[in-house]
């Protein structure tokens, strides 16, 4: 099938990494199977070599398993659409696609510095392996100041990620961008939140995406997965050879599942966004509610930015509550609709109580004695989850 690079990305995404026609029936099945193999087979050494110098020039071409088969070349096509990129590699987790940038991109005696409201779990890499490769790593507020009085001689890379993990924090791409070339830093960023659809931070002047497709990609809680992309031939290049090297590897059914997620991605983000900014208008009527943190949300400190760098919104808010944590557990329990548990992204509505410790570090929170909590607003119908916290606020006045 002709793509028309006119079309709307909703269509495209309906085109991209279907089965291609048997020569001889003329026929495909529309969607691509899970091509399960640990190795591949040639019919001549000649082939094999071809294989092998497609390799070598840079191309997809699998000579053994482990790189994954047709699967796997469809939803790297589906990710490279979405990210706007020329290049994209898949990893067994979102966290993984964070290791894979950091060793791409850094060597021993490099200089890191990292923006504070980073997803958690990039703190214990650091401290597990960066620390003992030699590399550091500096933490700091998402703005050009604060990263501009990090940065040393021996700096490489700058690593964000916007909205932040937990609040939703906007930073200005754009700026750190144009800060990072006129430094002649490579930036990399976490587009969890955006998953390809939402913004594109290549366009933006990013250098590498990476995306946990376990999240809205995916999209029924059924997998795990990364992404990484760039359209920077030599990072292409060294991400490559790094994969490569740490010896990643995806099945092809979650490949499989990936794609057939992303699918309805489109729809289903609308669908989060329209909850959630129903459920942020519903907190703001509620005495206890202090703070909402969701960029598409008129009177989040990010909405500006949000309105000028992204095209949609998704189902993620945190509230900070006026209670006590006593009541704070109790509204949590009393929740029938969302499920307790961390990840989001899936059709199901979770909630989390956040540590204030996890807070502690972002310099986005101000520190108030305020409970928070995190929503994913699923896809139950808007009506019963806004009955559900309304019996929960009630569950939660009534011990004090
Ligand atoms: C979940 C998440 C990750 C990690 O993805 P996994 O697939 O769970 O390893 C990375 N970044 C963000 C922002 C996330 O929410």
């Amino acid at each position: 099938m002709a793509q028309s690079p006119k079309n709307h990305l909703d269509t495209r995404l309906m085109q991209l990494g279907l089965a291609p026609f048997d020569p001889d029936t003329q026929s495909a099945p529309v969607s691509v199977p899970a091509v399960r193999t640990s190795t591949v087979r040639f019919k001549n050494l000649e082939a094999l070599s071809q294989a092998a110098r497609r390799w070598r020039d840079g191309e997809r071409a699998a000579t053994y398993g482990r790189a994954g088969l047709e699967t796997h070349a469809a939803l790297e096509q589906v990710v490279t659409e979405l990210e706007s990129a020329t290049h994209s590699f898949l990893l067994p987790s979102g966290l993984a696609g964070i290791t894979l940038t950091l060793l791409a991109l850094l060597k021993t005696g490099d200089h890191v510095v990292v923006t504070d409201s980073v997803y958690g779990p990039v703190r214990t890499l650091d401290q597990q392996l960066l620390a003992g490769l030699g590399i550091t790593v500096s933490y700091c507020a998402g703005t050009v100041d604060a990263i501009r009085q990090a940065v040393r001689p021996e700096t490489r890379l700058l690593y964000i990620e916007s909205p932040g993990s937990l609040l939703f924090e906007m930073l200005d791409i754009p700026a750190l961008a144009s800060f990072a070339r006129d430094h002649k830093l490579y930036l990399a960023t976490d587009n969890t939140w955006g998953s390809g659809y939402l913004y594109q931070p290549l366009t933006l002047g990013v250098d590498v995406s990476i995306i946990a497709a376990t999240k809205y990609i995916g999209g029924h809680s059924d997998l795990m997965l990364g992404t990484v992309a760039t359209n920077n031939k030599d990072l292409a290049l060294r991400l490559r050879a790094t994969h490569y090297a740490m010896g990643y590897s995806v099945s092809a059914d979650d490949a499989w599942l990936a794609l057939r997620g992303v699918r309805s991605m489109p729809l289903r983000l609308r669908e989060h966004a329209r909850s959630a900014l129903q459920v942020c208008e519903w907190l703001a009527e509620q005495t206890e509610t202090k703070q909402i943190f969701h960029p598409a949300y008129p009177q989040d400190s990010g909405h500006t930015l949000w309105q000028r760098d992204c095209q949609g919104s998704n189902g993620m808010l945190a509230v900070a509550l006026d209670i006590t944590p006593e009541q704070a557990r109790c509204l949590v329990d009393a929740l029938a609709l969302f499920g307790i548990g961390f990840s989001w992204g899936g059709f199901e509505s979770l909630v989390q109580l956040v540590e204030p410790n996890a807070l502690s570090s972002h310099s986005y929170w101000k520190a108030k004695p305020w409970q928070v909590l995190r929503f994913h607003v699923g896809l139950e119908h808007i009506n019963d989850l806004l009955a559900d916290l309304a019996q929960a606020f009630e569950k939660a006045r009534t011990i004090s």
